[in-house]
């Protein structure tokens, strides 16, 4: 069975979003509505087809935006990518779902839930683009909090001055990425991830997180393809986290090739 088989069958629609998707789509048409009635009485003395011209206007923008919330949902329901142009996945990724988490906030809906929410329906767009790049084109990125508080290597800048000692996940990742011949690169911050993307002008980027910091670098490094992977805290935000090594690999082994095999 395909990777892309078995992804699809693990997947299962984040409710609690499509929940949100729907009240927004509720409310936008409420507030449009009342915006083209509230003012419409006066617009007619501007000029006697004013009133028309804004309330079609008006359809158009409430109709585009109930398009994208529409397209998010049965992203969210299908599993693939029915984005058709790419300006329409950005107003997606870099305004609408921000937005999204906003309004679901203002409702009381848990932000870190949102927000792997977001990062599900953008894995989910990215692997609906069936990319396949060479390994020299991908790149990982992990976060600093991976590395054992402890160890007295400093890993940020050279991964390969690791030990590989078994103490903390940086030494099977820095393996696992050698071995594939992919970039793999601890960044301390969106600064240093955004020179590095600069610097490798990678294809495909398989990114380690939280949710917060994985939203905002997904948004920041659209249209660059970011697969999100968050990290656990069992002891802590920021502190000796781990990464499921079994989830970079199927998240590689889905988008990477070897560069004899790239499409
Ligand atoms: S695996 Fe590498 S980074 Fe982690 S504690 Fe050991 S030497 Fe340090």
């Amino acid at each position: 069975m395909s990777q892309w088989s078995l992804e699809q069958r693990s997947f299962r629609p984040p409710w609690l979003f499509l929940g949100v998707l729907g009240v927004i789509a509720l409310l936008l048409i409420l507030v449009s509505w009342a915006l083209w009635w509230v003012p419409s009485a006066g617009f007619a003395a501007i000029h006697p087809d004013f009133s028309r011209w804004f309330g079609l206007l008006l359809a158009a923008v409430v109709l585009l935006i109930l398009v994208v919330l529409g397209l998010l949902g049965l992203t969210l329901l299908s599993g693939r990518d029915l984005f058709g142009f790419s300006w329409l996945r950005g107003l997606a990724i870099k305004y609408l779902l921000p937005a999204i988490i906003a309004v679901g906030r203002l409702f009381g809906a848990d932000r870190d839930a949102l927000q792997r929410s977001f990062i599900a329906l953008n894995n989910q767009l990215v692997r609906g683009r069936g990319l396949r790049v060479p390994a020299g084109r991908a790149v990982i990125l992990l976060p600093h909090c991976v590395q054992l508080h402890d160890c007295a290597i400093k890993v940020t800048g050279d991964i390969d001055k690791c030990l590989r000692c078994g103490k903390c996940g940086i030494g099977d990742l820095a393996e696992l990425a050698k071995n594939r011949g992919v970039t793999i690169a601890v960044a301390t911050g969106g600064t240093l991830a955004r020179k590095i993307l600069m610097e490798k002008r990678p294809r495909f980027v398989l990114a380690v997180a939280c949710e917060r910091d994985l939203t905002s670098g997904i948004r920041d490094a659209y249209p660059l393809p970011v697969y999100g992977v968050f990290n656990r805290r069992p002891q802590g935000p920021c502190f000796n986290t781990e990464i499921d090594l079994m989830e970079v690999t199927r998240a590689l082994d889905a988008h990477v090739l070897p560069e004899a095999k790239a499409e």
